[in-house]
């Protein structure tokens, strides 16, 4: 990380762990940005898809008529998927199948480890991160780098301009997340 080189870093606001990237945010010296509209996506360097619940996501990004303008932002901006996020990222995604954005070649089962009650904590390069109704990553390719696995599940891989995690990293006090500082830098590669 250079300490010269800050951004302005996004998260979408429709829905979702939204505010909890603050402090990670803030804690690399970037500034962030609630992103609700198209003017707000003009303003940000990179954008996190943040956790939650896909289906209702997408039903908030056709209803305030963002899809177009996100397939364009995301042809050339980094951007982070976090769960649900991932979920979108995919290029299928099934139990059940829905829409998404196909950025990723991989297969995303959503709910795949379980509901609520099966939710847990696991350390990811010794940082403590939440799995939350977590989807499981299938990489149709080798060209995705993968960062960390579960056992043998990829849980937070990179590709081109891209990151995903099935885990949310937000929700842990020690700041910035080691996830929040790989994004930051696949923002200042871009730049
Ligand atoms: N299970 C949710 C979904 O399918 C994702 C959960 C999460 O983002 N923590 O959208």
């Amino acid at each position: 990380m250079t300490p010269n080189n800050n951004f302005t870093i996004g998260v979408l606001a429709l829905q979702g762990c939204v505010y909890p990237h603050r402090p990670h945010i803030e804690a690399m010296g970037d500034a962030f940005k609630a992103v609700k509209t198209e003017q707000d996506l003009k303003q940000v360097d990179g954008l996190i898809l943040p956790g939650g619940e896909s289906t209702t996501m997408l039903k908030l990004i056709n209803a305030f008529k963002l899809k177009d303008v996100l397939v364009e932002y995301f042809k050339d901006h980094p951007v982070w998927g976090i769960c649900a996020g991932t979920i979108l990222m995919a290029k299928t995604v099934t139990n059940p199948e829905q829409d998404s954005f196909g950025l990723i070649n991989m297969d995303v089962e959503r709910n795949s480890y379980g509901r609520q009650l099966e939710s847990t904590h696991y350390k990811i390069e010794g940082y403590p991160v939440s799995f939350i109704r977590a989807p499981r990553i299938s990489c149709n390719t080798p060209d995705i780098h993968v960062h960390a696995r579960r056992d043998d599940d990829p849980v937070w891989i990179e590709y081109d301009h891209y990151m995903a995690t099935t885990f949310h990293p937000e929700m842990t006090l020690q700041f910035p997340s080691p996830m929040h500082t790989a994004f930051h830098n696949l923002i200042a590669d871009k730049n």
